[in-house]
């Protein structure tokens, strides 16, 4: 058959159980706006890519001059203006032993990207027994073979076990739900413990560790302790194990400050930076690394070149959206935001905590997180579709991680705006507890 109009195949919808989605046909601030003029709020700065705003005029007239200049070239064998620039941009704002940059597309392939320039990097060195990969529990990398095996056990992987590659995994410091039976005030960050043993055991056959610094994500917006990451830096950096931060969500300003690895002093042997990095526009992703590092790809030895590289590769148009993005930082009052939309998180936040069906707030730098007691807890809750459309049904966009709903605003929300949108939550909770669907 020909000439029909494709049916549009969604990412993470129940296939037939789902309304058709609104029609989005311009973006502006905050805001959406669908075909037929409704106004939606977007909370979650569309899957965490947004920073500055929706459809920013400086960011699209970057983009159209580099399209009008040159749309792209293969970055095998030549380089451009915009990768020039962008090297330089992030080379002052990233933690300075960080020298190296290898462009990919979207958050999944720089994590790829990482996990295999570790792996390289100890069989180059004559090491092929240093193979091994520690992840954390809850932890979400992306959803290409690699990412999806580190990232743990959930409805998003379950279909997929025959294509991810075993990992070893230790606790993560769900403070809410503590894996050692803790509680953070009188806690010493025991929950580290289980990663010190098993580095004790097993570094030698150990490659690298990846975390999502400070902020887990998909996995619940779950906040670690400052010194949860700190020890996992000196632990790895005891055992002679890289240490990959993915920043894929953190970077950019998220948890207040520009990188999460610096509000716990942490170098990591590979940062990678995607999302808010060309500020909601275009897929861009960046793996950085060490000299220490890049100098195990470097001699006369052809086998040890890295042999990666996607079509795309550090697209022009890409990384002019980019350094509009990064420049924006510095036009414009983004701190000053972002500590607003801080202050309104800490205003707001301890009145949900005494709701009964709360079972805990948690908040960093722009993100915030209010976890509800359900009997079915989890990704695949059933409350998860009801709010979401109660949301939508208010002109405000959030989509609960199951019973995890959360708050990640462009840093142009106002504080009015942002204020709206608690007092949505808060109305919502009014239909968890009529729906009865949360379990004392
Ligand atoms: N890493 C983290 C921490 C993420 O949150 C995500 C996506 O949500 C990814 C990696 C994957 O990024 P992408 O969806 O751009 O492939």
């Amino acid at each position: 058959m020909s000439g029909s109009k494709l049916h549009l195949w969604h990412p993470f919808t129940h296939q037939g159980a789902e309304p058709p989605p609104p029609t989005i046909r311009r973006g502006h601030g905050v805001f959406l706006e669908t075909k037929d003029g409704r106004q939606i709020l977007d909370a979650i700065s569309s899957w965490w890519v947004n920073l500055h705003g929706h459809s920013h005029p400086a960011i699209a007239a970057a983009i159209g001059e580099q399209a009008a200049r040159l749309e792209h070239v293969l970055f095998a064998g030549f380089s451009h203006e915009p990768a020039e620039e962008l090297a330089m941009r992030l080379g002052k704002i990233v933690p300075a032993p960080l020298r190296h940059i290898f462009f990919s597309d979207d958050g999944s392939t720089a994590v790829e990207v990482a996990l295999k320039m570790a792996v390289q990097y100890w069989s180059n060195l004559g090491h092929p027994e240093k193979r091994r990969i520690v992840a954390l529990e809850h932890a979400y990398h992306g959803d290409t073979s690699g990412a999806m095996s580190v990232s743990d056990d959930s409805p998003f992987t379950s279909a997929f076990s025959p294509l991810r590659i075993p990992m070893l995994r230790t606790h993560s410091a769900y403070c809410a739900h503590c894996p050692v039976g803790l509680t953070r005030a009188t806690c010493n960050i025991e929950c580290l413990n289980q990663l010190e043993t098993l580095l004790a055991k097993r570094g030698h056959e150990i490659a690298a560790m990846i975390v999502e610094p400070l902020l887990q994500g998909a996995g619940g917006m779950i906040v670690h302790p400052e010194e949860f990451l700190a020890g996992v830096r000196r632990l790895t950096a005891a055992h002679d194990v890289l240490l990959i931060a993915d920043e894929v969500l953190t970077g950019f300003g998220r948890t207040g400050k520009m990188f999460a690895c610096e509000r716990a002093g942490v170098v990591p042997d590979f940062m990678c930076v995607a999302k808010g990095l060309t500020g909601g526009f275009l897929s861009l992703a960046a793996t950085l690394t060490t000299d220490r590092v890049h100098e195990g790809f470097a001699g006369s030895d052809a086998t040890h070149a890295f042999y990666h590289g996607h079509s795309y590769t550090a697209n022009p148009i890409a990384c002019a959206a980019a350094n509009a993005t990064l420049q924006i930082f510095d036009t414009e009052p983004v701190f000053q935001r972002i500590a607003a939309i801080e202050r309104v998180h800490e205003a707001r936040l301890p009145a949900f905590a005494s709701e009964p069906c709360v079972k805990d707030v948690r908040h960093i730098g722009t993100v915030a997180a209010i976890e509800l007691k359900v009997p079915d807890a989890g990704y695949l809750s059933s409350l998860r579709p009801r709010l979401y459309e109660f949301y939508l049904s208010r002109g405000v966009l959030l989509r609960p991680l199951g019973n995890v709903v959360y708050i990640l605003p462009p840093y142009v929300i106002t504080p009015e705006q942002l204020h709206m949108v608690y007092d949505t939550i808060q109305d919502s909770l009014g239909l968890v507890a009529r729906a009865s669907a949360f379990g004392g």
